[in-house]
């Protein structure tokens, strides 16, 4: 007898749905969910077997505590007990901010909003982060700026019938399998594609326009574009007249980036410039799709204000069949942000240094919560170098092999008194805990994930937890044990978190069952909001704000005199840790691998599936060479799913001042052939 559960997909923030077929207590398939609104019945290859590491001989089932440097299994009352103690203990020696906690963004919404409280009101601190400082903090920065909201602006539906989509530091092809299969029916049904991008990705090869701009050349590309498209009169002069803000400021700033004048900077001729500015300005139905290629750079929000201005500048925002498409890597990192796992705000942004916000969260919760934001990601690392910070609890990430910089990470984590993992298997990073929690999967648990358009979807559990607790269990228990008593069920706190925060006040799980709900939900009777901004920004005006070309932190020189980059392929999630325990999956790819032009090879003699050596001024590493005409001369191109070849010991964790997002996207390196 098969028991056929609906949820959605643990990996990326695209949130199909599909079916988890469970026979006799195991998993044994997945079958996709044909009325979900995301996914139509469709999923990727990774989707297909998101079951396989769930049942994974691999999987954490006991608690590990470290003894003379080797772990020793415990049961759950004395890994609890100690962990509660020893972060007592360092909360009365050295204050409430020595500890920090990075919640997880391939956690439930309800979980990220346990994480938090328990951050806040039981730990007593505001150092709260996750992974999307690595990947979108600039966008929420960015877009807040802009238009008022860190989110994407429209749906998934309206993608196959726009007229033109501009995709810029995005391949949705292979990083969001889904949202490639509906800009390819958006194709299909005639749509014009500019595709941007350092390397001639697959939906390059359907683009009507491909421009294969140098890493970090974005701005100058974007103002270039802005720059023909006011110069021809092909801005929407009403639209910017009626519902922005800074336009003459902004024409100070792009009145120097003629297409002409950033040729040689970003390496694309003025002719091809023109005709995308041209394409995407006077065509009806435009949108910009963007992601990790705009983001991960120093300059990350200024990238993503960039497209909010080239949005803007054309009235292609704040309609229905416009705006921007940020598309989120995470399952649910868009969850995670909106459920407050930040260190600046609660759930629904409301921020902590608001002081009507926190009296509210504080006459919920009983207690009193510090008035100041609290460490991101980025300076939490730099804080345990410095000594500050003495101990971390890390939830589902596996800093050691996504954080850019490894050697430095690994500073950081040395220098703690305290670390503590939470994870379903031994990741690298969870290799240095002093105590590792068995988490739960996406199959055992009950809860929403939030996708890239903004929609809550329900989880539900197939099978019981393996290790016996959900990580909301582990979270409530621990609480318990530090004097805190938290509700812990899945639908009291998706009710708590409804209650005190007014943005997704009209969520509940039995509002979620059918299809989710797009937010904002500010009322219970609500229908969602499959567009934002309709009418008015939600900061009031949209606001242009001028931004200047700054080259990436690193260079090429004499010494390193190549451009790494790095991204992700299709075969495999972030570090691997799930996809690389998917027979099918590692079949495909089971190494990592250097992308290298073919020029660059010959003059290097570096043949085809040869090993090479990379080096940068953090490290070094040897992999294998894939010699290719898809990257330009001078470029190099990584992915970083592979642990024991790990790419982010070469990448550079310089850092956007704003949002302190790391430059994964561009530094300078060398490689050679190995004699
Ligand atoms: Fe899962 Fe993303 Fe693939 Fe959909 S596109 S099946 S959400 S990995």
């Amino acid at each position: 007898m098969i028991k056929r559960v609906l949820t959605t997909c643990p990996y990326c923030g695209v949130g199909c749905g599909f079916y988890l077929d469970v026979r006799d207590g195991k998993i044994v398939g997945v079958i996709p969910s044909h009325s979900n609104s995301v996914s139509k019945g469709y999923l990727c290859v990774k989707g297909w077997h998101a079951h396989e590491p769930v049942q994974h001989p691999d999987r954490l089932k006991k608690p590990l505590i470290k003894q003379n440097g080797k772990f020793k299994e415990a049961s759950w009352d004395t890994a609890l007990d100690y962990v509660a103690k020893r972060l007592k203990e360092i909360k009365d020696k050295y204050g409430p901010d020595a500890l920090a906690v990075c919640a997880s963004a391939r956690c439930t919404n309800e979980e990220n909003f346990l994480m938090m409280k328990f951050a806040r009101a039981v730990l007593g601190t505001n150092n709260i982060d996750h992974c999307a400082r690595t990947c979108h903090s600039a966008t929420v920065s960015g877009l807040n700026q802009s238009f008022g909201s860190g989110a994407s602006t429209n749906s998934y539906d309206e993608l196959p019938l726009m007229d033109c989509i501009l995709i810029i530091g995005s391949n949705p092809t292979e990083a969001h399998p889904i949202v490639g299969w509906r800009v390819r029916t958006a194709i299909d049904n005639g749509a014009k594609i500019i595709v941007c991008d350092p390397r001639r990705i697959l939906p390059a090869e359907n683009a009507d326009i491909f421009i294969q701009h140098y890493p970090g050349t974005d701005i100058p590309l974007v103002n270039a574009m802005i720059n023909y498209i006011v110069k021809e009169n092909l801005h929407d002069k009403e639209f910017i007249k009626d519902r922005t803000e800074g336009f003459d400021k902004l024409w100070e700033v792009v009145k120097d980036y003629s297409p002409e004048s950033v040729e040689g900077v970003s390496g694309v001729k003025a002719s091809l410039i023109k005709e995308a500015a041209k394409l995407y300005a006077t065509s009806l139905r435009s949108c910009i799709m963007y992601s990790l290629g705009i983001t991960e750079h120093i300059v990350g929000t200024d990238n993503v204000m960039a497209m909010a201005n080239l949005a803007m500048v054309c009235g292609h925002v704040a309609k229905e069949f416009s705006g921007l498409y940020p598309m989120r890597g995470q399952n649910n990192v868009q969850g995670a942000c909106d459920m407050g796992a930040l260190p600046n705000v609660y759930s629904g942004y409301q921020p902590v240094t608001d002081e009507a916000a926190r009296k509210k969260f504080e006459t919920a919760w009983g207690v009193k919560l510090p008035s100041f934001a609290g460490l991101t990601l980025t300076d939490m690392m730099l804080k345990a170098i410095e000594g500050s910070l003495k101990c971390f609890y890390i939830i589902g990430e596996d800093q050691l092999r996504t954080d850019p910089d490894t050697h430095m990470i690994e500073r950081a984590l040395d220098s703690l008194e305290f670390l503590v993992i939470q994870e379903i298997f031994l990741s690298e990073t969870a290799k240095k805990a002093d105590v590792v929690l068995p988490g739960a999967s996406f199959a055992e648990k009950e809860g929403t994930f939030t996708c890239a358009e903004r929609r809550f979807q329900r989880v539900r559990p197939a099978i019981e937890p393996i290790s016996g607790k959900t990580d909301a269990d582990i979270i409530a228990e621990l609480s318990r044990r530090l004097g805190y008593d938290m509700e812990s069920g899945p639908k009291k706190v998706c009710d708590e978190m409804a209650s005190l925060t007014p943005l997704f006040a009209g969520v509940s799980f039995e509002r979620l069952e059918e299809n989710g709900l797009q937010w904002p939900v500010p009322t219970k009777d609500h229908p969602g909001t499959p567009v934002v901004h309709l009418g008015k920004f939600i900061r009031g005006l949209g606001k242009f704000v001028p931004v200047k070309h700054k080259p990436p932190a690193e260079v090429p020189d004499k010494d390193y005199p190549f451009i790494l980059s790095t991204g992700r392929i299709l075969f495999h999630y972030n570090t691997g840790t799930m996809t690389r325990r998917v027979a099918n999956l590692f079949r495909e790819y089971p190494r990592n691998f250097i992308q290298i032009n073919s020029d660059d090879a010959q003059r290097l003699g570096i043949k085809k599936r040869e090993k090479v050596r990379v080096e940068t001024r953090r490290g070094k590493l040897e992999v294998l060479a894939e010699v290719t005409n898809k990257i330009k001369p001078g470029v190099l191109w990584m992915p970083f799913h592979f642990s024991n070849e790990p790419t982010n010991v070469l990448t550079n964790s310089a850092f956007d001042p704003v949002c302190k997002i790391g430059e994964y996207k561009a530094c300078a390196a060398k490689i050679e052939k190995i004699k």
